[in-house]
């Protein structure tokens, strides 16, 4: 019950309202990586994979992104949106850095590094590709690189090295502990005892919802 994430927890559905009271009439969309009470708080929701067609699909000159600063600084260089931002970040992504890109890259000539949007600019700017979860799995699976380094959580080259068994994978491992929290033994308990109930009030379940189904509304 207690696996959070750095980027839910850096904003609250208070701080929301004030940004709109900030800026009024600009439209909020907001990470899937956010609460229930900062969904309540925003207009639509995107994930890292169609962030850009979201804030694209607005047709707006201005969008508050909300919470992952890199996020909406790689959304910004995709559009010409302008986007004001939070401060939040992911702490698995934000450890990478351009000095370690540059030295596996050098110690592994031909390699194909691909970075996950969470990351900072000079990063995701040092890297082959950027690209979401599941674009980077794409990636692999529709270029089939000898050598690859996925700039991001660990687990993911786990999962998809035994669908890409020709190619190698170099695993810099930034654990997120939050991640690590949620096991499949926990899994099975809430399943089959429906334990860790989580109870919210109707009114946030509801304005919440909104902003999810406009998401699932655009699509991809
Ligand atoms: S890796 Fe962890 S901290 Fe980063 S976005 Fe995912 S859950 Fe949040």
């Amino acid at each position: 019950m207690d696996a959070g994430c750095s980027l839910s927890s850096s904003i609250t559905g208070k701080d929301v309202r004030l940004l709109k009271e900030k800026y009024p009439g600009v439209p909020v969309v907001s990470y899937v990586n956010t609460s229930a009470e900062v969904k309540a708080e925003t207009d639509v929701c995107c994930t890292s994979a169609n962030a850009v067609k979201i804030v694209k699909s607005l047709g707006v000159k201005r969008v508050i992104f909300l919470p992952d600063d890199y996020l909406a600084k790689y959304v910004a260089s995709q559009t010409d949106v302008e986007i004001i931002s939070w401060k939040g970040i992911c702490i698995v992504h934000d450890q990478f850095n351009k000095k370690e890109i540059d030295d596996i890259r050098k110690n592994n000539p031909g390699i194909k590094i691909i970075a996950h949007p969470e990351c900072p600019p000079d990063v995701i700017e040092a890297s082959d590709f950027a690209g979401s979860t599941s674009g980077m799995i794409k990636y692999v699976k529709d270029n089939q690189p000898k050598k690859v380094m996925m700039v991001t959580e660990c687990s993911m080259s786990d999962n998809i090295q035994i669908e890409n068994p020709n190619v190698d994978f170099v695993k810099p491992c930034n654990m997120c502990p939050h991640m690590k929290k949620i096991t499949l033994p926990k899994i099975l308990d809430c399943l089959e005892n429906e334990t860790g109930e989580i109870i919210m009030d109707k009114e946030t379940i509801e304005k919440a919802r909104i902003s999810v189904e406009r998401m699932a509304a655009i699509g991809r």
